[in-house]
């Protein structure tokens, strides 16, 4: 196990970026309960300059489990256990705000081989498939009279939940706000399933949750300065 934390100690060391300093390298379980992920020891260096030359990984296409996808995910397949789980996690969260499951998950995307922005040495979780980005959550009306009463009025149909319109509304009045953060809480604490989690709080992210499994852990999803 020893031998173990230094590897990880040691992995993280080469390629932690600097935006990661606030949060915490994977040392032994530090990252989670997860004591060994399948991507940690691949380094993320590439040269800072150039086409980006992406690892060559085995990926596969995840539609969903629990929940389906708008589209479909192009991941890793340690990242896709990660994924079902974190669909399992949105649905028990969905009916306790809405009493039902989302229809879809809507997502900006997972497999992308690019550099992480502003770190032109790394490459991105996403040239990985080890990232999501996800924008929302689509519901359908509800089916048979299972849902009935206590609902606001504008949830008996069919409706959306988007970070970019919801996340900003006083949490105490909308109940799609209450929804987002709830989830996003509840993923926090999971720590077996994401370790990066970027929210409206980290630049360039008010209209996605970033999720990923970077040998390191960082938050950054809820805004301190928020006024409730
Ligand atoms: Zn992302």
């Amino acid at each position: 196990m020893l031998e173990r934390r230094t590897l990880l100690a040691l992995a993280a060391s080469l390629f932690v970026p600097a935006h990661a300093e606030a949060g915490q390298r994977c040392e032994g379980e530090s990252c989670g309960e997860d004591d060994h992920y399948a991507l940690d020891e691949l380094s993320r260096n590439i040269p800072k300059s150039g086409r980006v030359l992406c690892p060559k990984l085995e990926l596969v296409t995840h539609l969903g489990s629990a929940l389906r996808y708008d589209s479909p995910t192009k991941v890793h397949p340690a990242f896709r256990e990660r994924l079902i789980a974190f669909e399992e996690v949105v649905a028990s969260e969905a009916r306790r705000h809405f009493g039902r499951d989302p229809r879809r998950i809507v997502h900006l995307g997972t497999y992308n081989c690019r550099r992480i922005g502003g770190y032109p040495e790394l490459v991105s979780e996403h040239g990985l498939g080890n990232a999501i980005d996800v924008a929302g959550f689509d519901f359908a009306a509800p089916r048979g009279s299972h849902v009935t009463g206590g609902w606001p009025r504008q949830h008996d149909g069919a409706f959306s939940v988007r970070l970019d319109r919801h996340w900003k509304l006083d949490p105490r009045v909308s109940r799609e706000s209450r929804f987002l953060r709830a989830l996003a809480q509840r993923l926090i604490d999971r720590r077996d399933i994401f370790r990066v989690l970027l929210g409206p709080s980290y630049p360039g992210h008010h209209n996605h949750f970033h999720f990923d499994c970077a040998p390191y852990r960082l938050i950054d999803v809820f805004d301190v300065n928020a006024r409730w």
